[in-house]
């Protein structure tokens, strides 16, 4: 049982909060010059990804990603990484600290420390609409992790290898020719694209719902850096009922890369590593 309140409980629960990164002093990006870049870019290479599995793939600086939903509703778990130092990887805890639970256009993929900055810039988004629902649901959140073998294992003793962590662990050790114990450590937490997901009002917990994609919805994202995508068609499929498992209907999702106009770019150029001097106070 809670203790019992104290007198002013609901004075101090009555304090208005304060947003703790109010983002007018971030770095914005150019998002004019980024849209004429892109209205000018050609495709120049794309991916199926099959269901229940994940696909690996480049994005120079400049190019743009999009992400589309084919065949039938469908999440999508995306890890990204500096394609020259995959230990600098997307962070979704600081990405969700300045931006909120879910991204939409303008919002931007920051990347892990010590290098904290952004690694992709979201350009369009076709769910824009969604906004948040009547159970606090919103889409693309950055607020789970990634399903995973291990709580799977947890919860109910499976041992289940289609989740997006091994997907993801599976098309990275591929990609660089290792074991799966070479390229597990760097897997991380994911944007999940298309996934509509919040937190119970009234317990706090984790929930998602059918996510509200169809297909030819798409998200597109402005490459800061060079980048080594790796996407996961989830086993969940929409994730309307469960994940970790083989019953959810699920489909491939499309990935396409865009190389812009040359000469595009010419007054754009990708955003530096973290200024902090990484002393942390000893001298
Ligand atoms: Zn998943």
């Amino acid at each position: 049982m809670p203790r019992t309140p104290p007198e002013d409980a609901q004075a101090r629960r009555a304090i208005a909060p304060v947003i703790c990164y109010p983002t007018d002093t971030l770095p914005r990006p150019d998002l004019p010059l980024y849209t004429a870049a892109r209205d000018g870019a050609t495709k120049c290479a794309e991916y199926l990804v099959p269901p229940r599995e994940a696909r690996v793939y480049d994005v120079p600086a400049g190019h743009v990603f999009r992400i589309t939903s084919v065949e039938g509703p469908q999440v999508g778990d995306l890890n990204l990484h500096n394609a020259h130092d995959l230990t600098e990887r997307f962070y979704s805890g600081k990405t969700r600290a300045l931006h909120g639970t879910h991204v939409s256009t303008g919002d931007r993929l920051w990347s892990s420390f010590p290098h904290l900055r952004p690694m992709a810039t979201i350009l369009a988004d076709t769910l824009d609409w969604y906004g948040i629902d009547a159970y606090g649901g919103s889409v693309h959140d950055v607020i789970g992790t990634r399903c995973d073998p291990y709580t799977a294992n947890v919860l109910s003793g499976a041992q289940y290898h289609q989740c997006c962590h091994s997907n993801l662990t599976r098309a990275l050790a591929q990609h660089l020719a290792v074991p799966a114990a070479g390229a597990e450590p760097l897997v991380h937490d994911v944007l999940n694209v298309f996934m509509c997901t919040g937190f119970t009002r009234d317990t706090g917990q984790y929930f998602m719902k059918a996510s509200p994609v169809r297909p030819g919805d798409y998200i597109e994202f402005f490459a800061e850096i060079d980048l080594l995508g790796n996407l996961s068609a989830c086993p969940g499929g929409d994730c309307s009922a469960e994940h970790s498992s083989d019953t959810a209907a699920c489909y491939p999702l499309l990935v396409e890369v865009f190389a812009p106009a040359k000469g595009a770019l010419d007054r754009w150029s990708q955003p530096p590593r973290n200024g902090y001097d990484q002393s942390h106070g000893m001298g």
